[in-house]
């Protein structure tokens, strides 16, 4: 059952999204994520204050402090935390800025807005995303739209935006200079170089016309910066989990990596480089055969006609009749088209038709019967949707399961059928 398992999460997550999932990528939707840890001096005047993972900055000057990332709404009250456990004022945040226009970068700067008062600066192809109230978004307003190459001053900081566009199309890597112990350090704070699951770079259904030639342009600059200090929107990109410990034993500064920076830029644009050769080869696929093809229908052999009729519009909102008009319990053979959108199930009644084995009925256990197995929808929330569904009595075939790329279950049809729902996540 566990091993059958395990080959439903791979077959979703080849077959579905057709995307081989980077495994730094997974390794983001981690526990970490809203871990609280007590703030620290990274160099000179540039603090961290974000969670484990999900990396804030905060830089302090005399004329108040800039800080860089906001993390989830649920994450503000730990960075308020540890802006003031090392001695500064949450209150004197004067400038929001952000690596990039998602939820766990930005979903707070709204509350932070409004606690201090700050000024928020976007790069411009981010500032919609930011200004939007869609959910997950904060909703905040803009006060100053940036560029490629603008400067945010304040006391004495100097603060450059770099656009790094791919991950989002205004997607921001900052540098500074940091004056530490005498000498002067280049940071450089990566917005994100990663290709989500679920990103398409090719195609009609890419997330943006220029999504790859973005990222292009974005590994070139970044290789072209200078380093010291290595850094990121997410502690992964830099590990530091590993380089934490080591900062605080004491000797070296830990987050000097200049061959770090290298080393993960390089791996990160080869992991683009494979996923756009993938994705190129997948659509060049049907070259060899001189037709198109497109989706048509699902058929199920079932043991009551109007009975699945009713289920699938109240379960899922097909809507369908039996061809000929009403359904006749005499007749040897019966057939409904039911559809929504463009899905089209086609139902079939025959009077000496035998019943579904058990075995097909568990999406786990039917795997061990070759052919035709469950077919699968994609949903926006899908806990949501398996609150309506339960709430009018659908019969689960496999609970929900959540993996970082992924939510799905196996709902039963009123036959035993076993239908996939699943729900890919994106924007990370
Ligand atoms: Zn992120
Ligand atoms: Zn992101």
């Amino acid at each position: 059952m566990r091993a059958a398992l395990r080959t439903v999460v791979l077959f979703v997550s080849l077959g579905a999204c057709g995307v081989v999932v980077p495994s730094a990528a997974r390794a983001q939707g981690n526990p970490d994520w809203h871990r609280a840890i007590p703030g620290f001096k990274i160099a000179g005047n540039l603090y961290y204050v974000g969670t484990a993972d999900l990396a804030v900055y905060l830089i302090t000057t005399p004329q108040g402090n800039i800080l860089i990332n906001s993390d989830f709404k649920q994450d503000v009250p730990a960075i308020r935390k540890s802006i003031e456990g090392l001695g500064f004022k949450y209150g004197d945040t004067k400038i929001i800025l952000i690596s990039h226009a998602h939820g766990d970068h930005d979903e707070g700067v709204g509350v932070i807005k409004s606690d201090t008062r700050a000024q928020l600066m976007v790069m411009d192809a981010d500032v919609a995303a930011v200004e939007s109230t869609a959910a997950g978004r904060p909703g905040a307003k803009v006060d100053r739209v940036l560029h490629d190459r603008d400067t945010v001053e304040l006391g004495g900081a100097k603060l450059t935006a770099r656009l790094t566009p791919g991950h989002t199309p205004g997607c921001t890597t900052w540098t500074m200079p940091v004056v530490d112990d005498g000498r002067t350090l280049n940071a450089v704070i990566v917005g994100s170089p990663n290709v989500n699951p679920g990103y398409v770079l090719v195609g009609d259904k890419r997330n943006y016309p220029e999504i790859a030639g973005d990222y292009v342009k974005t590994f070139a600059l970044l290789k072209s910066l200078p380093v010291d200090l290595f850094l990121g929107a997410h502690g992964a990109y830099f590990n530091l989990k590993d380089k934490l410990p080591k900062m605080t034993a004491g000797s070296t500064n830990a987050f000097i990596d200049p061959a770090g920076y290298k080393a993960y830029v390089a791996e990160r644009e080869q992991a683009f480089e494979k996923e756009l050769t993938k994705e190129t080869a997948d659509a060049h696929a049907g070259d060899t055969v001189g037709f198109d093809i497109a989706w048509n229908h699902v058929a199920l052999s079932v043991p009551n006609i109007a009975e699945s009729i009713a289920w699938y519009e109240k379960m899922l909102g097909f809507k369908g009749a039996v061809r000929g008009g009403q359904p006749n319990p005499n007749a040897r053979q019966q057939v409904a088209d039911l559809r929504r959108g463009n899905v089209t199930i086609e139902l079939f009644q025959l009077a000496d038709a035998a019943p579904l084995p058990e075995s097909r009925k568990n999406p786990s256990e039917d795997f061990r019967t070759h052919g035709v197995k469950h077919f699968g929808f994609e949903v926006k929330n899908l806990p949501a949707v398996l609150a309506e569904l339960k709430a009018k009595g659908v019969k689960m075939a496999f609970d929900m399961r959540d993996t970082p790329t992924e939510r799905f279950a196996f709902i039963s049809d009123n036959a035993g059928n076993a239908i996939e729902l699943i729900e890919h996540k994106t924007a990370r």
